[in-house]
């Protein structure tokens, strides 16, 4: 048998209809949009921090995360721009597992996709309103972006999607800041293929629809480590890294030449602890030099209540079921360490 179709899904337009977002946060959004893109243009020189679990497996312990992060960000707000991580979609390298809670709402549970689309929604709505922070997830499916185009801040598109025409194309309408991986391989010719196929027009068939875009001049990189031919893993943080990416940005015309610093993935080897070093030799390396400072606009950090990781089933709050995050109170140790590099 090949494909049984369960059931149709509700437009975007519906769900939206059903949950939407109030006036006052779409306001907010708006500004912090305005922001993030300033801090990609260069018109502004605070830094990102993009800073939250692998994934957003647990409503509760996902806001009670986030909220955590707003009296923080508030401290920190002269100099960085938090920008937490709500990523409802998860890549797997083998197919197998938990994909995150747009598809199994509950991790025990079948996948469920009606419910999933909702607890997507209502998981960046419920985020905004108690933190008022605007999140970043992974558009790994990116037909649902018009489920969640109304809410989110960031969007990055994974080391396993960033060579497919259909997510270059897709994020070529997107009108936030996107940040292209680099795939598995590390090879930087995929990824700024990839940005200059976001940053032009494009013409396809989406949704259902036939459609324009106009071309995101957000779209960046973003630098996760690799792993080699021998399955070893290969940083891509260090300072001749980002100076191999500054001259090959050189020969290709993009604008808004920028790039964001993944410190776990293939850069720890997921040592989620090394996260703290990684993060502080960016910012040694962004004192150092000046190009390597315009270049480097922010960091990704993978992060929740509880260090480290968890099998599905073991039930402890706020710890990752995915990859191992730094727990806590180092993140929020690594946070204010940062604002006092930024200098
Ligand atoms: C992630 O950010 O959790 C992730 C899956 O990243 P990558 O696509 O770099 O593996
Ligand atoms: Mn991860």
């Amino acid at each position: 048998m090949s494909f049984s179709y369960l059931k149709q899904l509700p437009s975007p337009d519906a769900i939206k209809e059903q949950y939407p977002l109030p006036k006052e946060l779409a306001d907010l959004k708006s500004k912090r949009d305005q922001m993030i893109s300033d801090v990609i243009t260069g018109k502004d020189d605070r830094f990102l921090v993009i800073i939250g679990p692998c994934s957003a497996d647990n409503e509760e312990a996902v806001c009670d995360y986030v909220s955590r992060l707003a009296p923080v960000a508030e401290k920190v707000k002269d100099r960085l721009i938090l920008i937490p991580r709500i990523y409802t979609n998860k890549p797997r390298t083998t197919g197998e597992g938990y994909k995150g809670i747009a598809s199994q709402p509950d991790p025990e549970k079948k996948p469920d996709m009606l419910a999933g689309l909702i607890a997507m929604r209502n998981m960046h709505i419920r985020a905004i309103k108690e933190s008022g922070l605007t999140c970043a997830d992974e558009m790994l499916y990116p037909e649902n972006w018009g489920y969640v185009e109304d809410l989110l801040s960031y969007v990055a598109i994974g080391a396993r999607s960033v060579e497919d025409q259909h997510h270059r194309l897709t994020v070529s309408g997107f009108d936030v800041a996107s940040g292209m991986k680099n795939p598995t391989s590390g090879d930087f010719t995929v990824m700024l293929n990839s940005v200059y196929a976001a940053q032009h027009p494009h013409h396809f068939v989406y949704g259902g629809y036939e459609v324009e875009t106009n071309g995101n001049p957000l779209t960046h990189v973003i630098l996760r480590g690799a792993v080699s031919k021998h399955g070893n893993t290969v940083q891509n943080y260090h300072y001749e890294d980002i100076m191999r990416l500054i001259d090959r940005y050189q020969k290709i015309d993009l604008v808004n030449p920028a790039a964001i610093i993944d410190a776990n993935h293939s850069n720890s080897g997921k040592k989620y602890e090394e996260q703290v070093r990684i993060v502080k030799e960016v910012m040694h390396n962004r004192r150092i030099s000046p190009e390597i400072h315009k270049m480097i606009k922010g960091v990704m950090i993978e992060s929740y209540i509880e260090p480290g990781a968890q099998k599905v089933g073991e039930h402890i709050y706020g710890k990752s079921i995915t990859d191992p995050c730094l727990g806590w109170e180092a993140s929020e140790q690594l946070i204010y360490d940062i604002a006092e590099k930024n200098i």
